[in-house]
């Protein structure tokens, strides 16, 4: 039976990889029913919202979906697409692999490392009170009456709620991941010296659900050493597990390590719902010009034929992309050479249809 998979092909170079994706799955042989939805500045600008209902609607029908980068737009008073269906469908778990690929000039060349980052809580949570205003006074008000603390009366705020049952989803959900995928050990990272009780939460709830499972090895290091230690030798680490914003920043650390941005795969993994997507934005500034890396969305993809239970086509995508790029074939210029999306995806393309 053929899979359903709502596709969103994005903004900026969003249509240019999301075409290229689908064309190397379809090669596959897998048999994908795709159903396409816009979502982004083309909606906003066509039906004034960024994400329509029916969008919503139809991945909750599909179940899993894969979309291309989505511009966040400016001052409009939208929410990120993104962050909105990351709440809208419980994708709590980000889980985004980094690792060397042959034949491209990095600094390492033994980096396997995956980041699972809670999506759903922390400073991305998105409640925040513009300096100024009154709700921004009231809470100072409300703030040096609970703490005694006084805070600066031109401040700005954005609240970080890290819950015991958001954090202990997501530690669990990662110790499950580990011992499913055959993996070593996990670090959460975090700054619990600081802060006592979103972060320091945070890691307690990781120590003691570690603790029920001796067989997979924890530990938890601070994000500033973490950061220090990753660059300096990141073959030393496994599975990394993060809180919302520090996830954000150090998967495109780690993505930068293997190669950068164009080669970064993303799910955002909830029990009932799955989104793919690539770790990097819209790429304004190369938009329309062909020139965009679609290996990120293509390796997107081929965690999406995982997760529907297509684990060899997955593989064949997977070492296809790994053959063209041992080989030097096609680069796009962010990986040095002067190939196009297409010739990229079309080199990709060939090895897995062959
Ligand atoms: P970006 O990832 O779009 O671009 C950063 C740099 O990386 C640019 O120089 C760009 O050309 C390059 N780059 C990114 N992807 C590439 C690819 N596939 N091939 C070659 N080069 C690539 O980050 P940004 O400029 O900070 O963000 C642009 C827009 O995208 C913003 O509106 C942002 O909010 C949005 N964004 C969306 C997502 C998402 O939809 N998941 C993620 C990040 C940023």
């Amino acid at each position: 039976m053929a899979h359903l998979v709502t596709l969103i092909p994005g903004d900026g170079i969003g249509p240019e990889v999301s075409g290229a994706t689908r064309r190397v799955l379809d090669a596959t042989g897998v048999e994908i029913d795709w159903v396409v939805e816009d979502a982004g500045a083309s909606t906003l600008e066509r039906e004034g919202t960024t994400l329509p209902a029916r969008v919503l609607q139809q991945i909750r029908r599909s179940r899993v979906a894969i979309k291309g980068p989505i511009t966040t737009p400016v001052g409009s008073g939208f929410r990120s697409v993104n962050v909105e269906l990351r709440q809208s469908l419980d994708l709590f778990a980000s889980v985004r692999p980094s690792r060397s690929l042959a034949g491209l000039p990095t600094r390492f060349s033994n980096v396997d490392l995956v980041v699972i980052r809670e999506n759903t809580e922390d400073l991305y949570q998105g409640i925040e009170f513009e300096h100024g205003t009154p709700e921004a006074r009231q809470l100072r008000e409300e703030l040096l009456r609970l703490s005694g603390r006084e805070v600066a009366e031109d401040s700005g705020f954005t609240v970080k709620p890290i819950s015991v049952t958001g954090a202990r989803r997501i530690v669990r959900f990662a110790l499950d991941y580990v011992r499913a995928q055959g993996r070593r050990r996990i670090t959460l990272g975090h700054k619990a010296n600081i802060m006592w009780f979103s972060d320091g939460l945070f890691r307690s709830i990781g120590r003691v659900e570690a603790d029920d499972q001796p067989e997979v090895a924890f530990e938890d290091v601070e994000i500033d050493q973490l950061s220090m230690r990753l660059v300096r030798d990141p073959a030393a680490f496994d599975v990394l597990l993060l809180p919302n914003l520090y996830g954000d920043i150090i998967s495109d650390l780690c993505a930068g390590l293997v190669g950068g941005l164009g080669l970064a795969a993303g799910a955002n993994l909830g029990w009932e719902y799955a989104v793919f997507e690539p770790v990097h934005g819209s790429a304004p500034d190369i938009a329309g010009k062909g020139v965009a890396n679609p290996i990120a969305m293509i390796l997107s993809g081929a965690m999406l034929l995982r997760h529907v239970g297509e684990p060899d086509a997955a593989a064949r995508v997977e070492s296809a992309v790994d053959a063209v790029l041992a080989d030097g074939e096609a680069r796009t210029p962010d990986l040095g050479g002067n190939g196009t999306t297409d010739t990229l995806a079309g080199a990709i393309r060939t090895r897995v249809a062959a």
